[in-house]
């Protein structure tokens, strides 16, 4: 396995289209475990494929937040197929290390995807927990929608991408 690098906010690989895995060979798995590590690495909740460069529709989460029992759920091709409720919360994301800012999200979504065995799995999160939120954030990058578009307070939004030189928001329109 090995530390991937991590694409950073202005490089299109984040603003680019995802194409959907048609077999997941081994060149998949090897992706897959590489971004496991590389998401255990930056201490992050979730990592989607294009926060690698790959335009793949794939993502991993692991809220278990425990350093003895990992646990990485894998996402291939995921969809989310069920949404309600509403849910404000701060989040970041390893492709804009220290940017933070409150997004809207839905609080209940239940996601279809493809695990790592090739199985089909259904996934109800619920009540705007960790793992409701860094579905809804991982598959965003999925579509070249980054937290940043979502942020409520625009105002606050520019004013720390400026703070670190990242100008503007290269804002899609949904
Ligand atoms: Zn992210």
């Amino acid at each position: 396995m090995s530390i991937l690098k991590i694409t950073k906010y202005g490089e299109p690989s984040l603003r680019n289209e995802t194409k959907s895995i048609q077999k997941i060979t081994s060149k998949i798995h090897k992706l897959i475990s590489d971004m496991i590590e590389t998401m255990y690495a930056y201490d992050g909740v979730g990592l989607a494929a294009p926060q690698v460069g790959k335009n793949y529709k794939l993502f991993i989460i692991d809220v278990s937040q425990d350093e003895n029992s990992k646990n990485p759920i894998i996402f291939i091709n995921p969809k989310i197929i069920k949404k309600s409720g509403e849910a404000f919360c701060n989040e970041g994301c390893l492709s804009l290390p220290d940017i933070y800012t409150e997004v809207e999200r839905y609080s209940d979504v239940t996601v279809k995807a493809i695990g790592q065995n090739g199985k089909e799995f259904i996934l109800e999160a619920k009540d705007d927990s960790l793992l409701s939120r860094a579905i809804q954030h991982e598959n965003d990058h999925l579509n070249g929608v980054l937290f940043i578009d979502r942020a409520k307070d625009k105002e606050n939004i520019q004013a720390q991408l400026m703070e670190y030189g990242l100008s503007t928001i290269a804002k899609k329109d949904k």
